[in-house]
């Protein structure tokens, strides 16, 4: 009864602006400025490789937001010693802004500025469309299989935080950032994909495959740092909620959500899987009827819109991106020369296994590095 009572004024069309379109804008103006730094990168790799002859190309520090172990021992330095370590400060900011706009917004950083989320999501429009055309299927994962397959994530991400948090004291953790395996970490990571191993890319087509068929395959399954943001998700106050009074039960928010959550079944949406993509507000054709709600202690909740989550978003990680250039703690503060030294040296430098191999490792090599 009450659903027939809704006004038809309040049934609205997804023309109403569509947060989308501005998402897949923040989305392409990031991936943009991921490859902006990549090129950069490159030709900071070829003056190394010049040894020292070419002319010289600033490293850029954006490529430390590709270095999340690194980034996350940093912060771990950070919060225990109040120091910001000298060799990849800039990952460190990168590593903060994304955990602080998932406290905010939750798990907003995957479908908002990701560049991996957002080729999973290209990749799987692409399959999805696929699919539904040659085969007329959309392919669904069976619960048994999805939950332990989730599961993945959070034991790899365990296994990162037991050995960092718990298995290594500060001193062995400095001594980690202070190797010159650490030191050289992007390097080696671009000689990775640059001179990439035949099983690597076996394992990165396998992946391009599976997220042919199973949406974001590695987002959902795999990635240690998407586990860290789904459960971050659970203390973000930011929540989608729906107005049961006002929903006419049409689904269709369930059926936009790129994380199969079951939006029409809950009032409060408090999954780990859930992005902030704001697909299903966007998707919902009745008026006040879902929308993203900060959850306060008091009955009343606050509604600060879809909108704010794409203001908050960029300016959250433009803040304190921000405070680490103006501070002077952006660029890291190794030398062209240490550079020249840790390029010549770099297949010498294996990952260190212990607190005792780290510091004799740093002794050794890094001293070297500095005559
Ligand atoms: S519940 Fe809504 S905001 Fe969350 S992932 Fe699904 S579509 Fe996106
Ligand atoms: S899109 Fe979802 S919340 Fe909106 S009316 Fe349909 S079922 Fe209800």
């Amino acid at each position: 009864m009450i659903r027939n009572m809704i006004s038809k004024k309040k049934i609205i069309r997804n023309s109403e602006k569509p947060i989308q379109k501005y998402r897949f804008y923040v989305q392409s103006a990031f991936a943009l400025l991921c490859i902006w730094i990549g090129v950069e990168f490159y030709f900071f790799v070829r003056y190394l490789e010049s040894n020292g002859t070419a002319a010289f190309y600033n490293r850029p520090p954006g490529v430390e937001g590709f270095l999340p172990i690194s980034s996350m021992m940093s912060f771990f330095m950070f919060i225990v010693t109040g120091e910001i370590h000298y060799a990849h400060p800039a990952g460190m900011f990168i590593f903060f802004a994304i955990i602080l706009m998932s406290l905010v917004f939750g798990k907003s950083f995957c479908s908002w500025l990701c560049p991996v989320g957002f080729l999973s999501e290209l990749v799987g429009d692409a399959g999805e469309r696929f699919l539904k055309k040659v085969f007329k299927v959309k392919i669904k994962m069976p619960k048994w299989i999805d939950y332990p397959l989730r599961s993945i994530k959070y034991l790899l991400l365990g296994f990162f935080v037991f050995s960092i948090f718990f298995l290594m004291s500060t001193m062995a953790v400095r001594a980690f950032l202070d190797s010159p395996y650490n030191l050289s970490a992007d390097i080696k990571m671009f000689y990775f994909f640059a001179n990439i191993s035949r099983t690597s890319l076996i394992v990165l087509s396998v992946l391009f495959v599976l997220s042919i068929f199973v949406r974001s395959f590695w987002c959902r399954f795999l990635c240690p740092y998407g586990a860290l943001l789904g459960i971050l998700n659970f203390i973000s106050p930011n929540k989608i909620k729906r107005n049961a009074a006002s929903c006419i039960d049409c689904g269709l928010c369930a059926k936009a959500c790129p994380s199969s959550i079951k939006v029409d079944k809950v009032i409060t949406v408090w999954s780990d899987e859930c992005t902030s993509c704001m697909s299903c507000v966007d998707a919902c054709p009745v008026e006040d009827t879902l929308d993203i709600f900060t959850l306060l202690p008091a009955k009343k909740s606050f509604r600060p819109g879809k909108k704010w989550v794409a203001i908050g978003v960029v300016s959250i990680f433009m803040a304190v991106t921000g405070i680490g250039i103006i501070s002077g703690h952006w660029q890291n503060k190794i030398s062209r020369e240490e550079y020249l030294y840790l390029y010549k040296n770099m297949n010498s430098f294996g990952h260190p296994t212990g607190p005792e191999a780290m510091k004799k490792l740093n002794e050794e090599s890094y001293e070297k590095s500095r005559r």
